[in-house]
């Protein structure tokens, strides 16, 4: 069996007043959207895909994002400070292989329609703690 080729991307993305700007290295083969139903994702209601410091880069802005965490702290919910926009969230969990930055896709500026149409949808029960099973209701995701 031949193994799908990754296709490796570089791709941008910023706020909506565009003082904060990053990169992120993506493989294109292996986009999804990532919508969860935790606290915070049920307020915010937008997808992210997973990624990773090493290929993350803020290349603009850094001192306009502020950072929100709560519960244990673990996780950074990054937005920039005049727009309100969401960029990225950080954060550290094992079962995710240590150190991870979770990209909002909406703050992509690369992808076009039909790409984002073409990335699979995947759900996280994230209220019940289970990361990687649908919650029961998804469509209001
Ligand atoms: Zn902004």
């Amino acid at each position: 069996m031949e193994a799908s080729e990754a296709k490796i991307d570089i791709i941008n993305g910023s706020c909506h007043c565009k003082k904060v700007a990053f990169k992120v290295k993506v493989d294109l083969t292996k986009m999804s959207r990532n919508l969860c139903n935790c606290s915070i994702c049920s307020k915010r209601r937008h997808a992210v895909f997973f990624s990773n410091p090493s290929k993350f880069e803020i290349v603009q802005g850094k001192e306009e994002l502020s950072d929100y965490s709560f519960g244990t702290n673990n996780c950074h919910h990054y937005f920039c400070k005049t727009c309100g926009c969401s960029t990225h969230i950080s954060g550290e969990n094992p079962n995710l292989g240590g150190a991870y930055i979770c990209v909002v896709v909406a703050a992509i500026d690369d992808f076009t329609p039909e790409q984002l149409d073409s990335f699979p949808v995947n759900y996280a029960d994230g209220l019940n703690n289970t990361w990687t099973a649908p919650p029961k209701y998804t469509k209001y995701l």
